[in-house]
């Protein structure tokens, strides 16, 4: 980058104000650290757990000289009911707590706004997750211009803007929080979205359109890391040590393995699990299954040991509990299918890795990833899903896919046959695109350059008023 521009960038400072959930967090720390890159100073506002848990990946970006730092406050997590040092979506102990969790966060408020007055040089910008309300008028009070970042590609945006039209949507229960957030969009200056606009062309195309242009695809984002040891920081402590999973995977075929993960906060009840394990087990092929820490935990943890699981599998299966240091994992030769849930960011990782897709959505708009992966992309095999498993009230749904469809769906993007051939071909050769997007010259790394430059333009139009 040119040094007069750097030299301008370096006036601007983003305040990002995150999500307190892993999907969340975690890619808006890759873009905290793709606007330092481009020499704009960045502040995180966090809190102590969670600066913990997702903030060992920025120390290297800090040390080698990037204008990033995260702004600490305490959250008072037991004056609103919560357990101590509960500060993310993953870790309430019921889902009925998750308003507590954003009211905890709104009482930050006027901390934080004391710290924009104080501030040196004072936020150009607030980028905030969507479903927050209060940096709304956090924003409105500075004139400061807010970027919203929801998670969400464009291909979901254009589909909510579509169901948004045809008024589906107002028979939904949460029709009013769906209102607060569509008005919070609405108002915001702008959307930044962790993809690429090569992956989804027409849709981001329409969506910028929606947006006026004032929608930048910088994404994908995870693309920041380049070396083995960031992988292996990014998101929680990982549950296993980087060389033991790098042995393990050294030590398979390339392309031979099946990778299981169900995301940050997904829970799954035990029935259902074991029938996904069951299906690793009948594919005859070596598999990592990430086995997510919670209070299901027992249950599967007993089935496992009762059943004799894990020694049947041993000489084939390694299980991870807890958290996988995912991005390590996929990029290895030796990964050859990724079982995913459809996280967004999980399903863009998977993208990334060049590596197709089996595809097992639980709620939300990981239906519509399903779609883009599966119909549109064409490099995912769909277990079947039919019906939305509400989060938080697994139990109601019981056993909704079987251990015999998960395996035929495993083969299917496993098998050697043509049609795996040119699935496979095709994540290949999004993967090139993905990464090609990042590069300097490349679509997204064009995007985070506009906006910035719109960013400055509006503070000089600001600051000359
Ligand atoms: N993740 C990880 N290890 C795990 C589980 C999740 O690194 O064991 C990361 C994953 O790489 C992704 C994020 O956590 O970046 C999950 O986000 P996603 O949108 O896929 O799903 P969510 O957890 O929000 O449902």
């Amino acid at each position: 980058m040119a040094l007069e521009q750097l030299q301008d960038n370096q006036l601007l400072h983003f305040l990002i104000i995150p999500l307190m959930s892993p999907g969340h967090y975690i890619p808006t720390i890759d873009m905290a650290k793709l606007l330092a890159q481009h020499g704009v100073k960045v502040t995180i506002v966090t809190t102590p757990v969670n600066a913990l848990r997702f903030g060992s990946i920025l120390d290297q970006a800090v040390q080698s000289g990037l204008p990033i730092c995260f702004m600490e406050f305490p959250l008072p997590s037991t004056e609103f009911g919560l357990p101590e040092g509960c500060e993310s979506l993953d870790d309430l102990p019921n889902l009925g707590l998750a308003k507590e969790l954003f009211l905890a966060q709104s009482s930050l408020q006027q901390q934080v706004e004391q710290y924009i007055e104080n501030s040196e040089p004072k936020p150009s910008c607030i980028l905030s997750g969507t479903f927050l309300q209060w940096p709304v008028e956090t924003a409105k009070k500075f004139q400061i211009p807010r970027i919203i970042f929801d998670g969400m590609n464009c291909f979901t945006q254009m589909c909510n803007h579509v169901l948004y039209l045809t008024k589906v949507h107002e028979s939904a229960e949460v029709k009013e929080f769906h209102e607060n957030v569509r008005v919070s969009e609405s108002e915001a200056y702008g959307v930044i979205i962790n993809s690429f606009q090569e992956l989804e062309q027409g849709y981001a195309d329409e969506y910028q359109k929606i947006k006026e242009d004032k929608a930048w695809c910088v994404g994908p984002s995870s693309l920041c890391y380049k070396d083995v040891s960031e992988k292996a920081l990014r998101g929680n402590k990982p549950s296993i040590n980087k060389n033991e999973c790098l042995k393990w995977l050294d030590s398979k075929d390339n392309g031979s393995v099946i990778y299981a993960c169900l995301g940050s906060i997904s829970r799954m009840e035990p029935d259902q699990l074991v029938e996904l394990a069951l299906a690793l087990e009948s594919s005859n092929r070596p598999f990592i299954w990430v086995v997510r820490a919670g209070h299901k935990t027992p249950k599967i943890e007993k089935w496992i040991e009762e059943d004799g699981f894990e020694e049947r599998t041993k000489d084939r299966g390694l299980l991870i509990r807890g958290w996988a240091p995912q991005l390590l994992v996929l990029s290895h030769p030796a990964i050859g299918g990724f079982l995913t849930h459809c996280g967004w960011n999980s399903t863009l990782e998977g993208v990334c890795a060049g590596v197709p897709m089996v595809t097992w959505p639980q709620f939300q708009e990981q239906f519509y990833n399903e779609k883009l992966v599966v119909q549109v992309l064409r490099i995912g095999v769909s277990v079947g899903a039919q019906n939305v498993v509400h989060w938080g009230e697994e139990e109601k749904s019981g056993v909704q896919i079987k251990s015999e469809e998960l395996r035929k769906a495993i083969e299917m993007v496993m098998e050697e046959g043509k049609e795996g051939e040119e699935r496979r071909k095709r994540a290949k050769e999004l993967s090139k695109m993905a990464h090609k997007a990042i590069e300097e010259g490349g679509s997204s790394h064009q995007n985070m350059r506009r906006l910035i430059e719109d960013i400055r333009n509006q503070s000089s139009t600001r600051n000359s008023s």
